[in-house]
């Protein structure tokens, strides 16, 4: 489904399920990440049609309850460390599982990128970048630093990506939160690394 074609009826269809599984508030959230994933895609030249999908379908799984996280983590064969961490790591990297089960969707790009979309990684394809930008900089956010990165992302996207990783991990650390270690691997790549190859 979803994969060779993408018609007004099946955006609309996907949109409506998305939508019963959110709270109006999170579904504007979610319409302004396909907007801006949409034209991030189309300045870097990526596919709209997966830009749209993966945004709508991002924070899907955002609203289940801790209980049926931990039971798709142990039957579904993800990694028990899993079951130590919380919705914010979860509704990503398991939330995926959800969209594959009930919306159908098995392309692997777009389940790669809604995996990805809260930690980010040192490895990102195009879409993966995109997702992770779009949720930061959507029209719907408003913190200090966002339209920095808004201005960034227009013109890099590698560089918003550690606008992004740089200025998220700050603020955990500001709120004395556990960080989850694929937050620092990215947080490595992106910034560390990249800093140490200018000149
Ligand atoms: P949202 O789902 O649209 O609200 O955005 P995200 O999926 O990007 O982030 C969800 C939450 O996870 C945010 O409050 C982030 O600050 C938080 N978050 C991101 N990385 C980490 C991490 O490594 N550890 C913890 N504890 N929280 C994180
Ligand atoms: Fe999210
Ligand atoms: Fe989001």
């Amino acid at each position: 489904m979803m994969s060779n074609h993408y018609t007004h009826a099946e955006r609309e269809a996907l949109m409506q399920k998305v939508q019963m599984r959110m709270s109006n508030k999170r579904f504007q959230h979610v319409l302004g990440v396909e907007k801006t994933a949409v034209a991030l895609a189309e300045i870097y030249g990526a596919s709209p049609i997966k830009a749209s999908i993966a945004a709508l379908t991002h924070d899907y799984a955002k609203e289940r309850s801790d209980d049926e996280f931990k039971q798709v983590i142990r039957q579904n064969g993800f990694d028990l460390d899993l079951l130590h961490w919380h919705n914010a790591i979860w509704h990503g990297i398991v939330g995926a599982d959800f969209v594959q089960r009930e919306l159908l969707i098995d392309d692997e790009e777009i389940l790669q990128a809604i995996r990805l979309h809260t930690t980010g990684a040192a490895d990102m394809s195009l879409l993966d970048k995109i997702i992770y930008v779009a949720d930061y900089i959507e029209p719907g956010r408003d913190f200090p630093g966002v339209e920095e990165a808004r201005e960034i992302a227009l013109v890099d996207l590698d560089q918003a990506v550690a606008f992004e990783t740089k200025h998220t991990l700050l603020h955990l650390i500001n709120q004395e939160a556990v960080i989850y270690p694929k937050t620092i691997e990215t947080y490595n790549y992106w910034v560390a690394n990249f800093r140490r190859e200018l000149p």
